[in-house]
């Protein structure tokens, strides 16, 4: 191929509330800007109970999805769009395993062993698929028939 381009692949990428009230979004942004990532769109919200729901509804089963949406809601987030050759795998490695207590003893170098606090507050979030990736990213934004992105919530 001759446009690298084509090669690129994206991901949604989101600083939860721990990691924006933690003060984390600075040195998050230059551990994805070093590692080879573009920041294509970012927007930072307060999400509301449905939104989370409505995201995490793969999780709605699950005994801790309440606190999830408790935690969830409880603080800005930032929202990101990240771009890269084979982006989706390289940022869930750069991320390190949900639980933040687990990274810091197995990957002391990724974000969740830097930022994260526990199980829960493993302050990012990161697409675990292709379909996911393009789930996510059309969950929060749109794009217009003159090609510019919005929020589309
Ligand atoms: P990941 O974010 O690594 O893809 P999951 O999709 O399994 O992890 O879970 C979504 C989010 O729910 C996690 O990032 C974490 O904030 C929370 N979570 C997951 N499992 C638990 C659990 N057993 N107890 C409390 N919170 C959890
Ligand atoms: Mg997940």
């Amino acid at each position: 191929l001759a446009n690298g381009d084509a090669l690129k692949e994206k991901t949604l990428a989101m600083i939860k509330p721990d990691g924006v009230e933690g003060d984390y979004i600075d040195v998050i942004k230059k551990t994805i800007l070093a590692s080879g990532f573009n920041i294509t769109l970012e927007i930072q919200l307060q999400l509301n109970e449905h939104t989370v729901k409505s995201f995490y509804a793969e999780h709605a089963s699950k005994s801790f999805f309440s606190d999830l949406v408790q935690y969830m809601t409880s603080g800005p987030v930032l929202i990101m769009v990240l771009e890269k050759a084979n982006a989706i795998a390289d940022w869930r490695d750069l991320i390190g395993p949900t639980d933040s207590n687990k990274a810091k003893a197995t990957h002391p170098k990724s974000v969740r062993a830097l930022c994260g606090l526990d199980l829960q507050r493993n302050c990012v979030h990161g697409s675990d698929s292709p379909q996911s990736a393009v789930r996510e990213i059309s969950f929060f934004f749109e794009k217009s028939s003159s090609g510019q992105f919005s929020i589309s919530l």
